[in-house]
């Protein structure tokens, strides 16, 4: 039987429960493990902190918090991304774009859980394999951004962690006391979902429940109703045969992500465990497109962590560089440990990503191939909002399984802005939203995401994509 992280333990490390790990600051370990090299190197996106002694002080309070995540969870995580790796799962990553501490509410981050849960069930019956479920959530809290300014002509909003999204110029200077509130509000946001994971959120016999109201009458939604049907049938027919309902119906593993950004926080909660050092600020992290830089200080960071690590890579992404992030980021040639997340757009997809795959491959880099359809298809609208179209975002993904297929590669996950709410920031799918429905419901504090319709239509694609 297949074990989740609360019961699970490890050949070697014993009860996990055991594994204790301490702050890392300060001992001739961690300056072995070079932990803070970061700070001697070239860094983009730099969180304009006024004050470096507050942000110093803080980061004290932060070095001896306890942890988000437990090292063995994490360890847990880089396994299963193994089998992602080596084709028999696929990883479904999704959540908000930004994280706000206004929207860590309880319903916020259960509807948003049950969105990606659901999807998850799509695919794991649609395509009769195992997926794991990451959500951008418990840290997503900063944002990089193309411009120091806004629209407005203030300083950019660069996530709750690091500024305020209120239009006025106090609001958005950066303040380093944000990094303790996204550090409780992420504590707050895991503990939540771990009680209402173990007490049956993801319980298999309650699907139904999991279909929101506003969901229910659409076309996917009555598609997730049948499925949930076929799998109540299924589990009567266990349950006839004598089997014995096993935990693994009842209970999922939900890990959590965000990017690595403000490395200040991330650094702060590193702790060591055995001898290596684990990003304790959540179970993935993934470097974006804006800091992928091989000789700059995020790579450098994340290279020192045994978290599992994904990295953005962009249309202009040449084989080389994907090359030496996977030699740099991954010297061991673990596979789980390194993601690349190809964000090309659908009008460069096809002919991007081919080289980038091809190079890797022939080189025996073990690597997820993981598609962000968002990233590289967002647009203004005529009446001025940053939106994206759902075809688009259909027709990318369809470009990466053309891809995959083609070189003979596991297409191993999708990652998604995704809500599990009502709204009107991405265009098209069956309800047909139009420029003049995005401002109905347009909430998003940073880029637009699929709405709960929108992502279960997304999930039903791509599980007959998989299925081939
Ligand atoms: C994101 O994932 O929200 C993001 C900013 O992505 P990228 O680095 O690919 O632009
Ligand atoms: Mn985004």
């Amino acid at each position: 039987m297949r074990r989740e992280w609360h019961q699970l333990s490890y050949p070697g490390v014993g009860n996990p429960a055991l594994q204790t790990s301490r702050p890392s600051t300060d001992s001739a370990e961690d300056e072995a493990l070079g932990l803070d090299h970061w700070r001697t190197l070239p860094r983009v996106q730099v969180p304009p902190w006024p004050d470096a002694g507050e942000v110093a002080s803080v980061c004290k309070v932060l070095d001896n918090v306890p942890s988000i995540v437990a090292p063995y969870e994490v360890d847990q995580l880089r396994v299963r991304l193994a089998e992602v790796c080596e084709g028999r799962a696929f990883l479904l990553q999704g959540g908000d774009c930004a994280e706000t501490f206004a929207d860590n509410t309880e319903s916020h981050l259960l509807a948003n859980a049950r969105t990606l849960l659901q999807m998850a069930v799509v695919l794991t019956y649609g395509a009769s394999m195992p997926v794991v479920k990451v959500a951008r959530v418990a840290g997503q809290y900063t944002k990089p951004r193309s411009s120091p300014t806004d629209s407005l002509g203030l300083p950019a909003y660069r996530g709750d962690l690091i500024n305020s999204l209120d239009a006025n110029e106090a609001a958005r200077v950066a303040d380093p006391q944000r990094m303790i509130r996204a550090y409780a509000n992420s504590a707050a946001a895991m503990n939540m979902l771990r009680a209402y994971l173990a007490g049956g959120l993801a319980d298999l016999h309650g699907l139904h429940d999991w279909n929101k109201d506003f969901v229910r009458a659409s076309p996917a939604g009555e598609r997730y109703e049948a499925i949930a049907r076929e799998i109540d049938r299924a589990l009567d027919f266990i349950r006839a045969c004598g089997m014995t309902d096993s935990e693994a119906l009842r209970t999922v593993s939900l890990y959590c992500s965000h990017e690595a950004l403000a490395l200040e926080y991330d650094r702060a909660l590193t702790r060591v465990s055995d001898g290596r050092a684990y990003g304790l600020s959540g179970h993935f992290l993934w470097i974006g497109e804006r800091t992928r830089q091989l000789d700059h200080a995020h790579i450098d960071f994340v290279s020192r962590i045994a978290n599992p690590i994904g990295v953005k890579l962009g249309p202009g992404t040449t084989p080389d560089t994907a090359l030496e992030l996977c030699e740099k980021l991954n010297p061991g040639n673990v596979p789980g440990r390194l993601t690349l997340i190809s964000r090309m757009g659908n009008g460069r997809i096809r002919d991007a990503l081919p080289p980038i795959v091809d190079k890797v491959t022939a080189a025996g880099a073990k690597v997820v191939w993981q598609c962000d359809p968002m990233h590289g298809n967002t647009h203004e609208s005529s009446n001025g909002y940053k939106t994206r179209h759902f075809d688009r975002i259909v027709d990318e993904v369809l470009g990466y399984f053309e891809v995959h297929r083609g070189l003979g590669t596991h297409p191993g996950g999708i990652h998604i802005e995704l809500t599990g709410e009502d709204v009107t920031e991405c265009l098209g799918g069956a309800q047909g939203i139009e420029d003049l429905d995005l401002p109905d419901r347009y909430e998003t504090a940073c880029d637009p995401r699929l709405n709960t319709q929108q992502s279960l239509e997304l999930a039903f694609l791509v599980a007959e994509m998989l299925r081939g």
